[in-house]
């Protein structure tokens, strides 16, 4: 049988980031300001450090990791490629399956990734505190951890039904001495004005960004730190799609599918833009967006310019959008819980190169269960969804008796959710269909642009 875990040596890990606009067929659409015209830097450089804004723009290919931050990778990465012998046997499928585990960091997901790099750029420009929101607490805990590390103060508004669903989330982030706040909070006004017209919202990831960038942007030793979606958040994830060519390379294999989970988009274009500049070159490889059909952002959103967050505080950006004011259902993957995406990955998809599918929430757990059952694993809701998608193409290989190599991204870990995989169990989970009108009526509440 042949290999199991695929392992690289620390100095394996990748010196420099990939920036896929280098590759890209057109140059990305710009965000646009309150005026409708393209922002300058300055409106960014209120709320992040100067390295980071370059970052956020910049066409160049290769961008390097610093020092201090690839030490710090050292902790955990490079992170184990793995072949999913026993869930292709169960499958009895010819497809060969690998996954990428990026549970294997402290916080249990891929978010320490971008978190590392985010708060080293900040120290180095002096900043001493960080406001951020987080979902379903991975981001938020990611943050929590290397705050502490580089001495900087972080305060994370968490959606509230998470904050309610995920108690142990918050008891992480305050062993790693963050402060937490259930979103919508009274300490912002954008907190203040969703209470008085819900006092009983759930929250959502959208508002939640907004109070965490009212409170950066009013304060000048603090910036604000965003998870995901941005362009400089994708960038520091292609260290997992990186570390994976190599990984390949060392089996002498090649994937011709890969499945991630997609919410904001940083897992996703971690793992698959370093492949995009292979497609770029002719090679044939399909790169798969996985999504809730609760919150079908690239399946059946808009795509048009829209704002980052509930209140409308951020630039516009275009993207695939269910509407700034979109509050999903309370389903459990709450990190793809988010009414837009990245507007790298949204241009990518609009232009036919990477693809999307939806997925229902019960399906998703059943694939997490027989994923966990045979592969050891237990992996985080959301992560449950890029397994539904490969699970499904695999049983399809074994009708069409295709050999194919398929990649799925194991974003993180589910130890911190198995009250959700209690509900599963009691028969308490239900599917979602995010419905029609809702999806018109958004259109409505779209800015006016041009
Ligand atoms: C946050 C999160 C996601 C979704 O976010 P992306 O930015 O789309 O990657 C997926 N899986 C896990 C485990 C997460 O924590």
């Amino acid at each position: 049988m042949s290999q199991t875990k695929i392992l690289l040596e620390e100095s394996e890990i990748p010196t420099h980031w990939y920036n896929v606009v280098a590759d890209m067929p057109n140059p990305p659409a710009p965000p646009l300001g309150p005026d409708g015209q393209p922002i300058g830097p300055d409106a960014l450089a209120a709320i992040f450090p100067n390295a980071i804004v370059e970052q956020e723009v910049s066409a160049e290919r290769w961008i390097e990791i610093p020092e201090e931050v690839r030490e710090i990778y050292r902790l955990w990465r490079p992170s184990p490629l793995f072949r999913a012998h026993r869930l292709e046997a169960k499958l009895g499928t010819p497809a060969r399956i690998y996954y990428k585990y990026e549970g294997v960091s402290p916080a249990g997901s891929h978010k320490p990734n971008t978190a590392v790099a985010q708060a080293w750029y900040n120290k180095q420009e002096g900043v001493k505190r960080l406001t951020t929101e987080t979902g379903a607490g991975q981001w938020g805990s990611s943050l929590a951890m290397v705050g502490e590390m580089f001495g900087i103060a972080v305060r994370v508004y968490m959606v509230r039904v998470s904050y309610e669903q995920k108690p142990f989330r918050r008891s992480m982030m305050q062993t790693w001495g963050a402060e937490v706040f259930p979103s919508p909070t009274d300490k912002t006004e954008a907190g203040r004005n969703i209470l008085a017209q819900h006092p009983d919202s759930p929250g959502s990831l959208g508002i939640a960004i907004s109070e965490a960038v009212e409170e950066a942007a009013s304060r000048k030793d603090t910036n604000y730190s965003l998870g995901s979606v941005l362009n400089h958040v994708l960038l520091h994830q292609t260290v997992i799609g990186l570390e994976s060519k190599k990984q390949f390379e060392k089996v002498d294999d090649y994937p011709d599918m890969i499945f991630a989970p997609c919410g904001g988009g940083s897992n996703f274009g971690g793992v698959a833009f370093p492949y995009l500049a292979d497609k770029a070159g002719g090679k044939d490889i399909e790169l798969v967006a996985v999504e809730p059909a609760s919150c079908p952002t690239l399946t059946r959103g808009h795509y048009a310019y829209d704002f980052g967050d509930a209140v409308g505080l951020t630039p516009m950006m275009k993207m695939y959008t269910l509407g700034h004011d979109f509050v999903p259902p309370g389903i459990h993957a709450g990190g793809l819980r988010y009414h837009g995406d990245s507007a790298l990955v949204s241009q990518l998809y609009n232009e036919g190169l990477v693809s999307a599918v939806s997925v229902n929430q019960l399906a998703t757990f059943e694939a997490g269960v027989q994923f966990a059952q045979t592969e050891g694993i237990i992996p985080a809701p959301e992560s449950n969804h890029a397994i539904r998608a490969c699970i499904d193409e695999a049983l399809r290989c074994k009708e069409t008796g295709e050999t194919k190599t398929l990649f799925f991204n194991l974003s993180g870990h589910g130890h911190f959710d198995m009250a959700s995989y209690d509900k599963f169990f009691s028969g308490e989970l239900e599917d979602f269909e995010y419905p029609a009108e809702a999806i018109d009526e958004a259109l409505h509440h779209l800015p006016k642009v041009g």
